[in-house]
């Protein structure tokens, strides 16, 4: 039997964090476009970083989205095996993107594969997205939410490697695919990398990457290394704000990985773009609530 008082409650606050997240960068993003504007000085750059500003400016003081591309919602929940709104959560998600849809307002981009019909309302088979992750000895949940665009998603891409190929080969693809694909994800681009044994960990290690902060380096030394050396690397392409030439390509890179089979070396890749709206909220048991990624917001 579900609580549907919860289900009311809770969805409104899922969908206002929904809204918010659509119309307000992460503040690490916030302050890493700040810090990239200051470096782009030449050519068109400078006014497309204004273009980006006076963008997000309007979007916060009209409370519209701020791409009208506001993607597939994907959730990605870690829960506390002590939540006692489990049973829920389903449906908590599915209703708060349905609410989200109208408040926001989002655009309609659920297409239903094989019927080929837009649902209208962002759900559909699948969608959203639900990743979970169940926590021991803990009684919240840690909810990020994840629009995925269209653009942003292009870039995206897994594939398996025989380990002959290396840490070589994983940067080789790395750069075959950036300078394929990276200009449709409007840089400067958040470049989340999964390392594993197979192609569909890769990619989903690739999207959590992008969850962690811009800034952020991965525990391992080596790992973190590959961060900053594939991060000069990628500016190097130079393709600037918009993919319309720069000094500066990515915000960052971030790697996460996982054991990989003795035969095999998979890479996955996802891009997160300039207007990277990824949000983190940390639900407690009385529904309170803390807004990691934008301190100090009231939903
Ligand atoms: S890549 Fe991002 S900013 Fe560009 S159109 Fe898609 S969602 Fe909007």
């Amino acid at each position: 039997m579900h609580d549907a008082k919860i289900i009311d409650q809770l969805s409104d606050l899922v969908s206002s964090f929904i809204c918010y997240a659509g119309s307000h960068l992460p503040d690490d993003v916030d302050a890493k476009l700040k810090e990239m504007a200051k470096v782009e000085t030449e050519g068109f750059a400078p006014t497309i970083y204004k273009a980006m500003a006076d963008n997000m400016e309007l979007a916060n003081e009209l409370k519209r989205p701020s791409c009208q591309d506001t993607g597939i919602i994907q959730f990605f929940a870690k829960v506390g095996t002590g939540f006692p709104y489990q049973n829920e959560l389903p449906e908590v998600f599915e209703q708060a993107v349905l609410k989200a849809t109208e408040r926001a307002p989002l655009r309609h981009n659920a297409v239903q594969v094989f019927d080929e019909n837009n649902t209208g309302n962002n759900v559909g088979v699948r969608v959203p997205w639900i990743d979970w992750e169940l926590v021991p000895d803990r009684d919240d949940i840690e909810l990020y939410v994840y629009m995925a665009g269209g653009g942003c998603s292009l870039p995206g891409m897994a594939k398996v490697l025989m380990p002959l190929e290396g840490y070589e080969g994983i940067v080789r693809v790395i750069f075959d695919q950036m300078t394929s694909y990276g200009v449709n994800a409007c840089p400067p681009v958040l470049l989340g990398v999964g390392i594993a044994g197979s192609a569909e960990v890769a990619a989903k290690l690739s999207k959590k990457a992008l969850l962690r902060p811009v800034g952020s380096h991965n525990e391992n030394p080596k790992a973190a290394m590959m961060e900053e050396e594939l991060e000069k690397g990628l500016n190097e392409l130079g393709l600037g704000p918009g993919g319309l030439s720069g000094k500066l390509s990515v915000m960052g890179v971030n790697i996460e990985q996982a054991a990989r089979h003795p035969a095999t070396l998979a890479v996955g890749i996802s891009t997160a773009c300039w207007a990277h709206r990824r949000g983190c909220i940390k639900i407690n048991p009385d529904l309170t609530y803390d807004f990691v990624t934008s301190k100090g917001v009231t939903l």
